[in-house]
């Protein structure tokens, strides 16, 4: 699996501590193919120069077939249709692209016009996953997103016309505080037009060091709800989703049957995975070849400056991080993955989670119930080793 990441973005949002540079972008969506030339036009050409030979230079990272690709940011839709066509085309000449089940673009509603979405599908994009995050237009001013609620339907109406069959919205509560759930006007909104949607990511909004909302909140500009508010907004997120056929699959993660991410199920599953351009992590596993050591796992980030981190993982490190993933999710944590060293000490740890119902003990797995995946993070730190 392939990760593509696009750093740029048309402005930052207030809550975003991802690593993504505003261009300097003077076209607007209707131009966006045959833009004439300016410093964000020339940015993102040399970005696209780079990502291609980091494309040939890392090509043998990656020597199985690729089953899913994953173009995220930043904001991969501010890219021109030429620009994205070369990455593509990159991808294809240097790795195996013949057995791609899903090619996903994250996208911005402003930049999802009908022409712009004709060539994804033609470039072999089969799933969207838009930037919706509110429909409720004094929200989305007040993150500063460059879109409007009315932009936001439109770009799912026009995905689903263009033939994108696979849709997910991203969704932020936990924004406001609600005297009365029935003015959770997002959410019911939401639910209004979510029959074009088969797959939908919801986040509380969270306060990232160093953002603009961080600032806003210190200074008293911007009062956020409280714990018990938030939990409030998603349980009636979770009824809602589920009576409207969206089944939970990881804390944050809701999708029609058959429609769960195949690209984000698989770093779940701790499935290596190349991650390409400034920013982007990769996880890769070698065996150790007719060394003594047999297997050995590293992750490995780009830092934006070009320079590369690189860790090796212990076997604890390895546990750990399997702790991490598989308590967001509800398959849980299967039992065949602990090493028979620690099933003794898990099961100890995992008897107070059970006796409350955050967990429950399947034949050969512990699964968190929904509650549970609110707790996830805890538990999973409290499961640790050292
Ligand atoms: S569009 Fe996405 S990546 Fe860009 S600033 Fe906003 S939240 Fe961050």
């Amino acid at each position: 699996m392939i990760y593509i990441h696009v750093p740029f973005c048309h402005r930052k949002c207030t809550y975003c501590a991802f690593f993504s540079m505003a261009v300097t972008h003077s076209s607007t969506t209707a131009t966006r193919r045959s833009p004439s030339p300016n410093l964000g036009e020339e940015q993102m050409a040399r970005y696209v120069d780079e990502l291609i030979e980091e494309m040939e230079r890392r090509k043998d990272e990656q020597p199985h077939p690729i089953k899913t690709v994953y173009f995220g940011g930043g904001t991969p839709s501010i890219l021109p249709m030429e620009q994205l066509a070369r990455i593509v085309e990159g991808l294809h000449r240097w790795f195996n692209l013949s057995q791609v089940e899903e090619m996903t673009l994250e996208a911005n509603p402003e930049d999802l016009t009908p022409e712009y979405l004709a060539d994804l599908r033609r470039l072999g994009f089969n799933r969207l996953s838009i930037g919706v995050q509110s429909l409720d237009d004094q929200v989305l001013r007040m993150l500063n997103r460059r879109h409007t609620a009315r932009q936001a339907l439109e770009a799912v109406e026009n995905a689903h016309k263009a033939g994108f069959e696979n849709i997910s919205v991203d969704f932020i509560y936990g924004i406001r505080d609600l005297k009365d759930l029935k003015d959770f006007k997002d959410l019911k909104d939401f639910i209004d037009f979510i029959d074009l949607v088969t797959h939908v990511s919801a986040y509380s909004l969270t306060v990232e060091p160093g953002t603009a909302l961080a600032v806003q909140v210190e200074q008293g500009r911007v009062v956020l709800p409280g714990e018990g508010e938030v939990v409030r907004q998603y349980h009636a997120m979770h009824r809602q989703l589920s009576e409207a056929g969206f089944c939970q699959y990881e804390v944050s993660n809701y999708a029609r049957p058959g429609y769960e991410s195949k690209h984000n199920s698989r770093y779940w599953d701790r499935t290596p995975y190349l991650g390409l351009g400034p920013g982007a992590h990769s996880f890769l596993i070698f065996d150790g070849g007719s060394t003594s050591v047999a297997r050995v796992e590293k992750r490995r980030w780009n830092n934006p400056d070009g320079t590369v981190g690189e860790e090796q993982l212990t076997d604890t490190d390895a546990y750990n991080e399997l702790m991490m993933t598989s308590l967001r999710t509800v398959r849980g944590l299967p039992l065949s993955l602990v090493p028979e060293g620690q099933q003794e000490r898990l099961h100890r740890g995992m008897q107070p989670y059970v006796d409350c119902g955050w967990i429950v003990r399947e034949e050969d797995a512990y699964c968190p119930t929904a509650e549970g995946l609110l707790h996830a993070d805890g538990m999973a730190a409290a499961l640790f080793i050292g």
